[in-house]
């Protein structure tokens, strides 16, 4: 049943507008399974769904992937009339409606990108109560013309997407947003929503207030993503790490993020070389090169985007597999945002990041550079310490995130910390040797240097500066270098040792490290940390957690990965055929499930995850015959 029968069933002269009420309530459950074919909410939707069905305005605070826009959209349709839609970005609008209209929902947009002639005529539906769902851009939705216009008709409820543009707090700040203050008034009696992923406590008050007066409600998600596996490794050989990650990612959609321009074109012509289909994206291009790589990533399936941070603000594109990193990133919130654009499906997608010494060293190099007073740098290294604490953190990778954001969580069972079996040894003895040849070459020496010393070598160097007279020349021979690199990366993103800010490499012994010295601290050391070791770990890993998403498990075989190819190969020419993303056609996760359940019935069909009843109707028959060839 599609969203006709349902305004038909609300304007039942029979009904009082007291069982009206109670059936929106219900009818919520039948919309998300009729229309877009999912079985549950996720967690604060049926909340949000109430709270606007119960005729309330409410600010929604939920992070990427979440599943937002579903929080108005399902009430739109329960309540007919019309709902109009702020959103910034003409793209994004775009997509949404070619989304909507798939799933059998009347959604359009009207904006600067189409013609004069065909926004007339979506005006004119919309003005004859054809349409269901409005999406607008603010300056368009604020002129007197429009708001005199919409004033005669039913509007239903009005949602404003990225709402932290509205504060002048956040980072996004818009002025045509500022304007939608005035909507409370305009629209007075007619529930609104405002939704945004990233507001602190003061941004989200600064919000609410501004659009629905001081005290709205606000409801607030969290930061987890918990379908993300979260993992960090030690730079070793970046390019072969680089290699072998994307190839166990083979057909999958990703994002490598490289710090330099110059390295992410020389990162995307190496997968290339390897037969991965990889695209660059940097400011440095020309931008009609950049777009055409853009475009084609959200397109298509499978492309791996190699990009400088340039990349990524404003994707929506729900099915990027993996996030990876082969440089550290700026600061945790940037992390966050970074890696937060993998699985937004809510389907297992994994973020790793690939970090060493020289990361550390560049990173507090910046800083230095950047300028701004001495507290502001002060400040600056402090946040990029914070990063480093979640880069060799002791235990879940998670909770070492969720606390930076201020907020607590058990151990996930989805970071490679939590997933691997070594626990974290008592290494005291180790950093006592390490501390000793720091101090005994006089707190001047980078770290490849230092491990020199630590394991006997008689080269140049030592020999220059007299080090193979010192106690500590040799003092850890039982060790490979290898081992001793890590040791040191783990103490200076302790804090034991800490890099001179000038950026030369240089070590000295940091408050911490003294402390060691003094009996007063311990060193916990994780031993897996060194390369050979996390290879190995990683193996035994994966045969463990095939895909361990949050409840959201598929495990597929050998042959319904056969099928998924074949499936996936339709969805690329249905989506072509009708100019829109491939997953707008069907999400991962529905063909995958359909590789699993492979329905041969209509009615087998509809259980599938992501099918109403529209869709049903358009795509059934053809996914069914490429199902019953590969069961044959
Ligand atoms: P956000 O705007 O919060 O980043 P979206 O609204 O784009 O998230 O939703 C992310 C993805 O999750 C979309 O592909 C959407 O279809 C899917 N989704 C949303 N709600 C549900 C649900 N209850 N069950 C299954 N999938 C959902
Ligand atoms: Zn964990």
């Amino acid at each position: 049943m599609g969203q006709v029968d349902m305004n038909m069933a609300l304007s039942n002269p029979d009904q009082t507008p007291n069982d009206a009420a109670e059936d929106t309530l219900d009818e919520k459950h039948r919309i998300l399974a009729d229309v877009f074919g999912f079985s549950g909410f996720r967690p604060g939707q049926a909340e949000i769904i109430d709270t606007l069905l119960a005729g309330d305005c409410t600010l929604a605070v939920m992070p990427t992937g979440a599943g937002k826009s579903l929080c108005f959209q399902v009430p739109a349709l329960a309540l007919g009339g019309l709902t109009i839609v702020v959103s910034p970005l003409l793209a994004l609008m775009q997509d949404q409606v070619s989304a909507l209209q798939l799933a059998g929902v009347r959604a359009e947009t009207i904006n600067s990108a189409k013609d004069r002639g065909e926004n007339v005529e979506i005006w004119r539906r919309v003005a004859t109560g054809d349409v269901s769902i409005l999406y607008l851009s603010p300056e368009r939705l604020m002129t007197d013309r429009m708001l005199t216009a919409l004033a005669q008709l039913p509007i239903s409820l009005i949602a404003v997407d990225e709402a932290h543009c509205i504060s002048q707090w956040g980072p996004a700040f818009r002025p045509e947003y500022s304007d939608l203050s005035r909507l409370r008034d305009l629209f007075p009696g007619i529930p609104m929503v405002a939704l945004t992923a990233t507001a602190d406590e003061v941004t989200r008050r600064d919000i609410a207030g501004r659009l629905f007066g001081p005290d709205a409600k606000i409801f607030v998600q969290g930061f987890d993503r918990p379908n993300i596996q979260l993992a960090v490794t030690f730079k070793a050989d970046w390019k072969q790490q680089t290699l072998d990650f994307v190839d166990k990612h083979q057909g999958e959609s990703g994002i490598v993020y490289c710090l330099s321009r110059k390295k992410t074109d020389e990162t995307a012509a190496l997968l290339q070389a390897n037969g991965i289909s990889a695209l660059p994206y940097h400011a440095g291009m020309e931008k009609w090169q950049r777009d055409g790589n853009q475009d084609r990533f959200m397109r298509e399936d499978g492309i791996v985007m190699v990009a400088t941070i340039a990349f990524g603000m404003g994707i929506d594109k729900p099915d990027v597999r993996y996030v990876l990193h082969t440089d550290l990133p700026g600061s945790m919130e940037a992390y966050y945002q970074e890696f937060g654009r993998a699985g937004r499906d809510g389907s297992p997608a994994q973020a790793l990041m690939l970090y060493g010494l020289g990361d550390i060293r560049m990173r507090r190099q910046f800083i230095e550079q950047e300028g701004g007073g001495e507290d502001r740098r002060r400040q600056e290294h402090k946040r990029l310490d914070a990063l480093l604490a979640y880069c060799e953190a002791p235990q879940c990778r998670r909770q070492t995130l969720l606390a930076y954001f201020s907020e607590d969580k058990a151990a996930c069972g989805n970071c490679d910390l939590c997933l691997d079996t070594t626990p974290a040894v008592d290494g005291t003895h180790l950093a006592l040797l390490a501390l000793a040849a720091v101090r005994d070459t006089g707190q001047r020496f980078g770290a490849s240097h230092i491990v020199d010393v630590l394991c006997g070598a008689n080269n140049e160097k030592v020999r220059k500066f007299n080090h193979n007279r010192l106690d500590s020349h040799g003092s850890g021979k039982g060790r490979g270098k290898p081992e001793w690199q890590s040791i040191l990366r783990q103490l200076v993103a302790g804090g034991y040792l800490e890099l001179d800010v000038e950026g030369y490499g240089g070590m000295a012994i940091a408050l911490r490290g003294q402390a060691i010295l003094r009996d007063e601290e311990t060193f916990p050391y994780r031993p897996d940390a060194t390369p050979q070791a996390k290879a190995k770990g990683n193996a035994r890993r994966a045969t463990k957690t095939a895909n361990p998403a949050a409840g959201e498990e598929q495990n597929l075989s050998e042959r319904d990965l056969d099928l998924l190819g074949a499936l996936k190969a339709l969805r690329s020419t249905l989506s072509k055929a009708r100019n829109v993303p491939a997953y707008v056609v069907f999400s991962d996760r529905s063909l995958a499930d359909m590789a699993q359940q492979r329905p041969t019935s209509v009615a087998e069909f509809a259980n599938i995850h992501g099918v109403g009843q529209a869709k049903l109707k358009k795509f059934a028959a053809q996914f069914m015959v490429v199902i019953s060839e590969h069961n044959q």
